[in-house]
């Protein structure tokens, strides 16, 4: 049968149950999958090493005859060892191999066959150790050209992976391309089947890079489009207009304990001036933690109260909820408004005893309560508003149109058909560059001051033999009634590389480090009501020291927390640390932060010297970009974003035409069906966002 798109990769020849168990686990099911599986590099080895220049530790690529070939079993260490003499016309070396005798079978004496690899020079003199080869033939596949290399796990070998791709590349030539013909056309990007097989097997330098060029198109231009959706259907859409009372604005704010600083002066106005619209806001609130947000928000939900509109604020976690209830039924004590609060374990409204649930879902649906605080999911599901004017999202970025629409239409009232504004408020420090590449849809309002008076963390990297006092000074702290978070990269023990674990970790230093204090741990595998009922202990003080992976990154407040100590620190990407940081510092107590490792490697070290040194999120992400590349900066969760996998950040001539080329296309046809390949391919696009 002839190989199609959709022939599954066990239908290959060559490929048996185990072969196709291990494409499996990398999600390849299909040959349209291995197409799309595409290379992180290549080694380039067109050109030729004549075999008197080779010199030891070089990556060398050689054409060379088999001179001599054969097995034997070591003495010492009962391998089995193939040896084999090769020359060219400048003269000859030897290649090594352990424990594949199966060689023998596939090279003789006498053929031409092309070997790349590292040549070292050991008790074996100057030789080739482990060389990847190829007989001669036609056309190579792993060794005389470009060769790719996959990122590979699961147990496959690049040259099973380049096998099995080689043998369904022409299959390629089916892809159907999804972008319209004439932004293909402006933007001299070559047709998708061509790209992928280029991307594959390109002949020449050129030829890798349009592929590269058109793939990465594909990736950005898929992002874009989304965001440009998004922003049409919104403006489709009618949202209450909340005008801004000037005199009432101005009488809560000078009714705080604090002036507003100017970046929280200038974001408010961003957003009261913006809500005045009659078209949905759907914008996002950036500032570091600790920036203040919340007053922020508040000032803009008073607002929507006071032209009779409701408020839903929503939080990724119970905790973070009853944090919000507290900070702003005390904030808006003086203006009237009736705050409640709803999550799994708790219905309060204002300072009042307990309601029932039920109660305060009465009279949410009744227009009796101007703001509703709960968690994402309880608000989303259970809830029936009377007319939601202003959705505020803490931490969590990804909340879809529909969603939204659906919670306009749970409104009782006629006038809150209404679809409602948004705004999105985050910590996670994204440079302009990022949220303008991948958060195209929303609008950008920045908190990029810090109230004066805060307190500096002490930030310090710790070596291995400092450990002990380290421990000595948090006993210190917590002698002072204050507590400390100790995070680990891992939540099991493994065996790589003394990597601390949570369990390990949080067992040790209740048995043996602090057995005199109350040690806690916190984890993603634990239950939802374990977690709740931790972070409530820490935030209560029964805790002195909590035990935590990156978990505790998000939200929880703290104020008596004044050491934050990071195990394994080379491992967390800077944003993330940053992150962790932010955990402290949180009154007027002097924090500390430690990281600790034992990396030697240089540029580790620099990387977290700039997270000694700058206390600002915006550099550190900018920095992180730099370091690592946005697809590591932050887990998807967190931030909603697509990871990336050909296009990057510093593409910013193609980020500047598939911005173009897709408002270009909205303007021509926003319903898409001009292009129903398109269509279909945005929409697989937003399902696979939703299953990250
Ligand atoms: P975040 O941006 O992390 O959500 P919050 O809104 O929780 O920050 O504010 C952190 C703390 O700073 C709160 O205790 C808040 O009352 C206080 N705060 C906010 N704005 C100011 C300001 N302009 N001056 C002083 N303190 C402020
Ligand atoms: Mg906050």
């Amino acid at each position: 049968m002839p190989l199609t798109l959709h022939t599954p990769i066990h239908d290959l020849h060559g490929v048996g149950e185990k072969l196709d168990k291990r494409f499996a686990k990398l999600g390849i099911r299909t040959v349209q999958d291995l197409l799309a599986f595409y290379p992180k590099r290549y080694d380039d080895f067109r050109a030729i090493t004549p075999i008197n220049q080779i010199t030891p530790d070089s990556r060398v690529h050689i054409r060379a005859r088999v001179d001599l070939i054969e097995n034997h079993r070591s003495p010492r260490r009962r391998m089995m060892i193939t040896e084999s003499l090769l020359s060219d016309e400048t003269g000859s070396i030897k290649a090594v191999w352990f424990n594949q005798p199966f060689i023998t079978k596939q090279l003789a004496r006498g053929d031409t066959v092309y070997l790349a690899g590292k040549a070292e020079l050991d008790e074996y003199g100057l030789h080739l150790s482990s060389p990847t080869y190829e007989k001669e033939k036609s056309q190579q596949t792993h060794t005389a050209r470009i060769v790719p290399l996959y990122a590979l796990t699961e147990n496959l070998t690049a040259k099973q992976l380049r096998y099995a791709i080689k043998l369904v590349l022409p299959v390629a030539k089916m892809i159907p391309d999804w972008l319209p013909e004439d932004i293909r056309v402006t933007y001299k990007l070559l047709p998708l089947a061509q790209a992928v097989e280029y991307i594959h097997f390109p002949a020449d330098g050129q030829q890798l890079l349009d592929a590269k060029q058109r793939l990465k198109f594909n990736e950005l231009f898929l992002i874009q489009l989304r965001a440009g959706l998004t922003r049409e259907q919104l403006s489709k859409e009618t949202a209450p207009v909340i005008t801004f009372n000037t005199d009432r604005t101005k009488r809560f704010v000078s009714s705080l304990t604090f002036t507003l600083t100017d970046a929280q002066k200038k974001t408010s106005w961003e957003i009261v001036q913006d809500i005045a619209k009659s078209r949905p806001m759907n914008r996002l609130l950036e500032g570091d933690v600790g920036s203040g947000k919340t007053i922020v928000a508040a000032i803009a939900m008073l607002n929507a109260a006071d032209c009779g509109y409701q408020s839903a604020l929503m939080s990724p976690t119970e905790i973070l909820a009853e944090q919000h209830f507290a900070t702003l039924t005390k904030l808006l004590r003086k203006e009237r408004l009736s705050v409640a609060l709803l999550t799994g374990g708790a219905a309060r409204v204002n300072t009042s005893v307990n309601h029932t649930k039920t109660q305060v879902k009465k009279m949410i649906a009744e227009g009796k309560i101007h703001i509703v605080i709960g968690t994402h999911a309880l608000i989303q599901e259970t809830v029936s508003f009377h007319n939601l004017g202003l959705v505020v999202l803490d931490e969590q970025h990804r909340f879809g149109v529909e969603q939204r629409k659906k919670l306009a239409k749970k409104s009782r009232s006629q006038a809150s058909q209404l679809f409602p504004h948004l705004l999105s408020m985050t910590a996670t420090p994204i440079p302009r560059s990022l949220a303008l590449t991948v958060y195209g849809d929303l609008d950008l309002s920045v908190i990029d001051q810090m109230p004066p008076g805060r307190k500096e963390i002490i930030t310090k990297t710790i070596v291995p033999h400092k450990r002990e006092e380290t421990y000595q000074f948090i006993r210190e702290e917590i002698a002072q009634g204050h507590q400390a978070f100790v995070i680990c990269p891992l939540i099991d023990p493994s065996d790589t590389l003394g990597v601390k674990s949570v369990k390990q970790e949080a067992e040790r230093l209740d048995t043996t480090v602090f057995p005199d204090l109350r040690i806690g741990m916190l984890h993603g595998k634990l239950g939802v009501k374990r977690k709740e009922l931790v972070m409530r202990q820490m935030a209560e003080g029964t805790i002195d020291i909590l035990c935590a992976t990156a978990v505790v990154e998000v939200g929880i407040d703290v104020p008596k927390a004044t050491v934050m100590m990071i195990e394994g620190a080379e491992r967390f990407g800077l944003a993330q640390l940053h992150q962790f940081r932010g955990r402290v510092g949180r009154s007027e107590r002097q924090s500390y932060c430690f990281l600790f490792t034992d990396t030697e490697n240089a540029k580790t070290i620099e990387r977290l010297h700039a997270l000694v040194q700058s206390k600002n999120g915006f550099e550190l992400a900018e920095k992180d970009l730099e370091f690592r590349g946005p697809g590591d900066m932050f887990g998807s969760r967190q931030t909603g974003l697509p990871q990336l996998k050909m296009a990057t950040l510093s593409d910013y001539q193609i980020i500047k035409q598939t911005r173009e080329a897709v408002k270009d296309l909205l303007h021509k046809d926003a319903t898409l069906s001009t292009w129903p390949l398109l269509k279909k391919r945005a929409e697989q696009f937003e399902r696979s966002l939703h299953l990250e």
